[in-house]
């Protein structure tokens, strides 16, 4: 697993953090009825906030307040360097540095599957879970794998986990990425 460091302060970027936590006037559209989330991919190709602006100092992997991933140009870098990596950039308009990442192989979430604990249900509009979480096994993955995001879900949104094949978690330690850290994917229970 490819974790992201966890930064106090970080932007939101599918909700507007100074207007109560409202969604984005812009994605308000996508929003599904029933449960209130939105197609992030949908609402992140529309394009990103202008006001989100970084700090100076960030690490090369870290979550957005909602828990989406976020990659520093250094560690886009790399992974476009890496054989068979495929990742989705989003940019910010307002800051050159940084993109939200979501690697092209998704894993949604499969209520039937026990490499996910399903909490909440399922909408009955857009037929997401409600929340979902590490179940009691591990997801089968297939033995060509390379990179992907196990896409959990938060109440208010997606949520990604990142897992990469030996060789990729190597060419990462390799680079020596801040915030970048490694985990073994595990079993919980
Ligand atoms: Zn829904």
């Amino acid at each position: 697993m490819l974790m992201p460091q966890d930064v106090p302060q970080s932007p939101f970027l599918l909700f507007d953090a100074e207007n109560g936590m409202k969604m984005r006037d812009s994605y308000l559209d996508l929003r599904c009825s029933q449960c209130g989330k939105i197609d992030e991919l949908a609402a992140l190709g529309r394009g990103i906030s202008e006001d989100i602006v970084f700090p100076k100092k960030m690490p090369d992997f870290f979550l957005s307040s909602e828990d989406i991933s976020i990659v520093s140009s250094n560690m886009r870098g790399v992974l476009d360097a890496l054989d068979k990596v495929k990742v989705r950039y989003f940019p910010f308009p307002s800051d050159s540095r940084f993109f939200v990442a979501f690697p092209d192989e998704l894993i949604p979430v499969d209520k039937d599957n026990k490499a996910f604990r399903v909490e909440g249900g399922c909408c009955v509009e857009c037929k997401r879970v409600r929340e979902c979480v590490f179940g009691s096994e591990l997801y089968p993955l297939r033995s060509d794998f390379v990179l992907g995001a196990l896409l959990f879900e938060r109440v208010t949104n997606v949520s990604p986990l990142w897992i990469g094949c030996e060789n990729i978690v190597t060419s990462l330690k390799r680079a020596k990425l801040k915030g970048l850290e490694f985990h073994p994917y595990f079993k919980i229970a």
